[in-house]
């Protein structure tokens, strides 16, 4: 159809992938054609059911490994490019194998940059086109035991920010988008495998603040901040009318502030320090209370516009608090 924009998407079988593919396709105007790509189409069932009618119409499927040169040169003709496939790695760094963490870096960061590279050059030369990764509030700010996956998304981070700037002048669009928390299988096989993990080559003490202390309150952040792939795809969305960075949760953004408001990186570090090791209970108390908070929409958008009115006050005063 034209004027249809075409939408490649990756890691489609689960997720963030899924559920935007399908709001793509279901878009009422019709604006997208989906191309929804997965490493293995037996894995095509969940999307194809929630495709429903858009399947075969504005929705199509394609073979994709972001790890394979061959897979993602047989893929790309010119289009939209959505980079959302992507891993997770969290525990003590002494407990985890070199080959596991370059794992990590070969899908979120290599993968991207494979297929960046590989969409770049038609898209410089029709000057036109968007390309948009998931990137992750980790992205902006390190997560005590998520070393290396918020490494591998800083790595993405700044491989966009610097691209970002001589696309432009091609008329190519880069944006990044940074979910905190967001509820997929992901999180639940996480959680349950941390609990089983024997995290060898890590000392007890470790051992217990990576399971007592931080799966705990991550448990809690889940459950109190945590949006849905719907939210997220509601924002790349909107990320057709493109801003470089967007933070999909607004309870994110004075944690952001935070890190820029204090070049030496000490209110960021000791701000997690004492969340983590000084406030364990009381912060599950707040949580709580923010639970409750987050239940009436209406005190949301209330609480969020205060944090964007009062962010200066608020990172003074936690500058304060941990410097006290
Ligand atoms: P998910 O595990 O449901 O989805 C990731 C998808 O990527 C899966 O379908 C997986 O099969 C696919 N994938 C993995 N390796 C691949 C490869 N080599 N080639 C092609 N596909 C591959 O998890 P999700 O939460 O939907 O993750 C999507 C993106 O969102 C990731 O980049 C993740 O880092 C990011 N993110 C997630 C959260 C969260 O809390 N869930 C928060 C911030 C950012």
């Amino acid at each position: 159809i034209p004027g249809q924009k075409v939408v490649l998407i990756t890691g489609c079988s689960s997720g963030i992938g899924l559920r935007m593919a399908v709001m793509l396709a279901k878009d009422e105007q019709k604006r997208y054609h989906v191309i929804a790509t997965m490493r293995d189409l037996k894995r095509k069932d969940k999307l194809v059911e929630a495709a429903g009618d858009t399947y075969g119409k504005t929705l199509s499927l394609a073979v994709l490994d972001v790890c394979s040169d061959e897979s993602v040169k047989q893929c790309i003709n010119g289009i939209k490019d959505l980079n959302n496939a992507g891993i997770g790695l969290v525990g003590p760094v002494e407990s985890i194998p070199i080959e596991e963490m370059k794992k990590v870096f070969e899908t979120n960061v290599f993968g991207v940059i494979r297929m960046i590279k590989e969409v770049m050059p038609d898209m410089k030369k029709r000057k036109g086109g968007h390309i948009i990764v998931v990137s992750s509030v980790m992205g902006l700010q390190g997560v005590v035991f998520n070393d290396v996956y918020a490494a591998s998304k800083f790595a993405m981070e700044g491989f966009c920010e610097s691209l970002a700037v001589q696309l432009l002048k091609f008329n190519v669009i880069l944006s990044l988008i940074e979910p905190g928390p967001v509820h997929t299988e992901f999180e639940a096989k996480m959680i349950q495998e941390v609990k089983q993990r024997e995290c060898p080559g890590a000392d007890p003490d470790t051992v217990n603040y990576f399971k007592n202390v931080y799966l705990p309150s991550s448990i809690d952040i889940f459950e109190v901040l945590g949006q849905t792939p719907d939210d997220i795809a509601k924002v790349m969305i909107e990320a057709s009318r493109p801003r470089f960075r967007n933070l999909t949760n607004p309870m994110y953004t004075p944690i952001v502030a935070l890190k820029y408001a204090d070049e030496t990186g000490g209110l960021s570090v000791h701000a997690f320090y004492h969340m983590l090791f000084n406030l364990g209970p009381l912060m599950h108390v707040s949580m709580t209370a923010m639970k409750y908070l987050t239940y009436n929409t209406a005190s949301l958008v209330r609480l969020s516009a205060y944090y964007e009115k009062h962010k200066t006050n608020i990172v003074v005063s936690i500058y304060l608090f941990c410097y006290n």
